[in-house]
């Protein structure tokens, strides 16, 4: 059994939507298709949630009218019986009608969290009655009859994995199953989500629960790129890599894929391929244990990203200090991304500013605490860079004339870590591609 994903792009147009029928009618072992919601939906969502959490209820009563417009002209090219018509205008109404009675609700986390859930809920049903409408047999799996997070916001993948396969018993000689990304239920049994990009979270974890023989990513590109390419024009798919150097890749901000997408397929060993909707034909990236080659593979960067610096006399030849600070950071679950020391002083990253102030005010009982906000993490990641002394020569021969505020290097033989200023991070980018691939 494998696992095809389609993001939002992907089924974001009804021809789009129709080829993924055909990309799916290719197989021949069966598979659970994964799809996120219609491209630019959980964006409306998110602005409609947030609206409403500020009272501004005329504005998000115009974005759901506007939306439901988008999804009547959706299904009208989509499908072409008026029967199934109906059955689609049915699923609007209720979805819509949803929407505009949390209009009247007094606003709460877990209200919004039902709010970015219709998007995946929306897409996974429309696309169903165009199943059926061509008679393709298939069974919809309601995610959130199974897909789970713990208290810690985890997933629970051993009951993930019993819940799913007891469903998959109930339909054994079926060949296709069509569920939901992102969204899952918490531990107070209401919606919740695994944060924005999930459904490659989704697809992963899927994978690992049913053990499939592979863990199809198909997106808006020909897999991942050698860097980032809404900042650089010149860039190239990489054909192999490793899980290591594909997760150093999306935690660092290659938005291919979610941040933790990888763990579940890299701990079950299966492959992770990603393909390309709008060009099925090409190679587009394998992720596998073992890396190809010694060498760069890619280069990525992660925006919004705030400096911290403890200075402190104290620091030298002290012991425990480091243990002091980092409980800080954990006292308020905030993880550090990088992190560098000198004998006085230590830099750590962060990329949320949302428990900034008690973290500021309570380092500051160990040193004088700097902070500098809107820096960016230019990743360089590839196999055993660390070690290739030529590797290191030519990227700091071409990151020349820009302000580097810390590097993180040794940390891990895959990845050596620039942080800037993030007015440098297009430049940054350009100059590695340039040094790096000899790309200009
Ligand atoms: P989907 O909606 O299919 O999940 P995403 O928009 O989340 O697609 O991810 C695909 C996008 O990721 C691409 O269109 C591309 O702009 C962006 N991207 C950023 N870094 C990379 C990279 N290194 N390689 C490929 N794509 C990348
Ligand atoms: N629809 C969600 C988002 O836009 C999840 C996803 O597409 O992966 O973030
Ligand atoms: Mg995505």
């Amino acid at each position: 059994m494998k696992v095809m994903k389609f993001g939002g792009t992907s089924v974001g147009k009804p021809e789009r939507m129709q080829q993924v029928v055909s990309l799916i009618q290719k197989n021949t072992e069966p598979v659970i298709v994964v799809l996120s919601a219609i491209a630019g939906t959980t964006n409306i969502l998110t602005e409609i949630s947030e609206e409403i959490a500020h009272g501004d209820r005329i504005s998000a009563k115009q974005k759901i009218d506007l939306l439901e417009k988008k999804y009547r002209q959706f299904i009208k090219a989509l499908l072409s019986q008026s029967a199934s018509l109906e059955k689609a205008n049915t699923i609007l109404a209720e979805h819509f009608e949803f929407l505009n009675i949390i209009l009247k609700i007094s606003f709460s986390e877990a209200l919004s969290k039902d709010i970015l859930a219709q998007g995946e809920l929306l897409s996974t049903k429309l696309f169903s009655v165009y199943l059926e409408e061509k008679g393709v047999e298939h069974v919809l799996l309601p995610a959130l009859e199974y897909m789970s997070i713990d208290h810690n916001h985890e997933p629970q993948i051993g009951s993930i994995k019993v819940k799913l396969s007891q469903r998959l018993q109930k339909h054994k000689n079926k060949k296709l199953f069509i569920t939901q990304g992102y969204i899952c239920k918490n531990t107070k049994g209401e919606i919740d989500n695994l944060k924005r990009g999930g459904s490659d979270y989704t697809a992963s974890l899927i994978a690992a629960a049913i053990n499939a023989s592979v863990c199809e990513i198909w997106t808006d590109i020909d897999g991942m790129h050698n860097n980032d390419p809404r900042v650089v024009k010149n860039t190239k798919a990489v054909e192999q890599m490793s899980f290591e150097e594909a997760a150093e890749l999306a935690y660092f901000g290659a938005k291919i894929l979610h941040p933790a997408s990888i763990w579940p397929a890299q701990q079950y060993n299966i492959p992770v391929k990603l393909l390309n909707t709008l060009e099925p034909e090409a190679k587009g990236t394998t992720i596998v244990h073992k890396a190809s080659g010694v060498g760069v593979k890619a280069v990525a960067a992660k925006d919004n990203i705030i400096a911290i610096r403890i200075k402190s006399s104290r620091m030298l030849l002290a012991f425990g200090f480091l243990r002091k600070i980092f409980e800080v950071f954990e006292k308020y679950k905030v993880p550090i991304d990088m992190v560098t020391t000198s004998e006085v002083a230590v830099s750590v990253t962060i990329d949320s500013e949302d428990y900034l102030k008690d973290i500021v005010r309570e380092l500051s009982a160990y040193g004088t605490v700097e902070v500098d906000k809107k820096q960016t993490i230019i990743s360089v990641v590839g196999n055993e860079i660390a070690k290739t002394d030529l590797i290191v020569k030519k990227l700091f021969g071409s990151i020349m004339h820009i302000p580097i505020r810390m590097v993180a290097y040794g940390g891990s033989p895959h990845n050596i870590s620039l942080l800037v200023p993030a007015e440098y991070k297009d430049q940054l980018l350009l100059q590695l591609n340039k040094g790096m691939f000899s790309l200009s």
